[in-house]
């Protein structure tokens, strides 16, 4: 009997590889900064050649240890780095340098938070590795594959996580929190596009209430978020159909293609034996001792879930609100800058999380040096907070800022854009509309109050757009209710 696939549950698990913000490479000096002409920054050492030793980059081992307090997990004081054999053309050596059964890092967990709910998923290990080189495949016309040693040996953790995620979102929701707090630790750009992290996804299915795991597919090549949940999605239904045809799903590993928007067979799934793991003979066990690691815990930036605690607290803005600015540090300085020159907060929040980002965004501009800075929007919402302008005027008044760089009160004055606020003048006004609706007036007398909107608006036309509403408000409820 076929069973639907609502009666499957997914399991998955992600191995996340990130790239490390060190100046130098893993195991040699040369430059590990992307973007450099290809084959610039490449030495016996990370191209292998014989005799050339490795020497363990300290920083290295730093960052590592940071993103194993930054979530909880343990770090071993000893750990050993070990040669995973295998050949392919981006691996000069025949091997890499990892770490296997005695990783830096064990356990620990970080929160997701999705719609109507929020959950933790534990970590099973992170490890230190190097990355492999660069393979440039053929694209229009070209008959060759090129490779780029650049990326040969840049140092990279991986963050292995234990089969809790359910859904596709749920996976992407953790990736976002992983990019999150390597962003917020300062030890990797998180910049997918760039590989500086990347992704490898584990799936399988099993009957919902059952407590064993099914046989799974890794899944490869998913390049951002979005690849990530969508490869998720279509790797549970083609397991799913397979499943309820009464068939077995081969342990395997799959590619992701992106044109085809499936999942492609690469190859029956390898098993640890396959790779003839064995301690690195070049390279001594690595020691790290518990001042070591303290000193390193102290150096610990507030993290993504205690700043956004912090800020809902502090600021009495929507968790909601929160969560959007805290997404990175940068923005989230912003934010408590301008907050702290402004009295309400949720005017704040509201402005950089709609105005501010989305012209950020608009010019893929860096937030730290954003020509509106923040002390230059607190100075406007200021200005709003006084009645001085109208939210609307502020919006006119903020696009020449970005423009220009021009500072508010400037521009405020240049364009006479102050709000009428003084009352004699608008209850001149009032009066003249008044008169000029006098039908409209009658029937507001007759109990159409829905009226009353309309001779606001009437008003703050009459002064083209300056007239503050609160106090066209109080002078309107006066003439006509009074
Ligand atoms: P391997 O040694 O084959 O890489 P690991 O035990 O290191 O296997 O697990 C790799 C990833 O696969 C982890 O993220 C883990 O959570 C996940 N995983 C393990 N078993 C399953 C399963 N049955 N279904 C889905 N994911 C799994
Ligand atoms: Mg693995
Ligand atoms: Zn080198």
């Amino acid at each position: 009997m076929a069973r639907g696939i609502k009666e499957y549950e997914p399991v998955i698990g992600l191995e996340v590889h990130a790239q490390l913000l060190t100046a130098s490479k893993m195991f040699c000096g040369c430059r590990a900064e992307f973007g450099a002409p290809p084959n610039s920054h490449t030495c016996p050492v990370c191209l292998g050649h014989p005799g050339a030793l490795p020497v363990l980059n300290k920083r290295a081992v730093e960052y590592a240890v940071k993103m194993i307090l930054a979530v909880g997990g343990e770090v071993k004081f000893h750990s050993v780095f070990a040669r995973k054999n295998y050949f392919y053309p981006d691996l000069p050596k025949g091997y890499q340098i990892s770490q296997y059964d005695r990783p830096i890092g064990m356990g620990g967990k970080v929160h997701i938070d999705l719609k109507g709910y929020s959950k933790t998923i534990s970590i099973a290990r992170i490890h230190l590795e190097e990355d492999a080189a660069k393979l440039l495949h053929p694209e229009h016309g070209e008959g060759v594959t090129r490779i780029d040693f650049n990326r040969c040996g840049v140092p990279l953790i991986e963050i292995v996580s234990k089969p809790d995620i359910r859904t596709p979102h749920e996976a992407r929701a953790y990736l976002n929190k992983m990019k999150q707090v390597l962003r917020y630790l300062n030890i990797c750009s998180g910049d997918m596009e760039k590989g500086a992290l990347r992704c490898d996804a584990n799936v399988s299915l099993r009957l919902r209430g059952s407590e064993g795991f099914g046989i799974r597919t890794e899944l490869k090549n998913l390049n951002s978020f979005k690849a990530v949940e969508k490869a998720l999605t279509y790797e549970i239904e083609r397991q799913a159909e397979i499943l309820e045809s009464g068939g077995v799903v081969s342990q395997a590993t799959m590619l992701w293609d992106e044109n085809r928007q499936k999942t492609e067979l690469m190859r029956g799934k390898e098993e640890s034996e396959d790779y003839r793991y064995f301690p690195e003979p070049d390279l001594i066990n690595l020691e790290i001792d518990e001042k070591r690691i303290e000193d390193i815990k102290s150096s610990l930036p507030e993290l993504p879930d205690v700043k956004m605690n912090r800020i809902v607290k502090e600021y009495g803005i929507p968790r909601y609100d929160a969560a959007v600015l805290t997404d990175s540090p940068e923005l989230a300085d912003y934010f408590e800058a301008v907050a702290k020159g402004v009295k309400d907060k949720k005017l704040a929040s509201n402005w950089v999380m709609v105005e501010l980002l989305r012209v950020v965004r608009e010019r893929k501009a860096d937030i730290r040096s954003f020509v509106v800075n923040p002390e230059m929007l607190a100075e406007l919402l200021q200005n709003i907070e006084s009645g001085i302008i109208s939210q609307k005027m502020a919006k006119e008044i903020f696009e020449e800022m970005v423009n220009t760089g021009r500072r508010a009160a400037a521009i405020i004055d240049e364009k006479g854009l102050k709000q009428i606020t003084d009352k004699d003048e608008l209850i001149c006004t009032v009066g003249i509309v008044l008169n000029a609706q006098k039908d409209q007036v009658e029937k507001y007398r007759h109990g159409k109050t829905g009226l009353f909107e309309f001779f606001v608006g009437q008003v703050i036309r009459e002064t083209g757009g300056k007239a503050d509403p609160r106090v066209v408000r109080d002078i309107l409820k006066e003439k006509l209710d009074g």
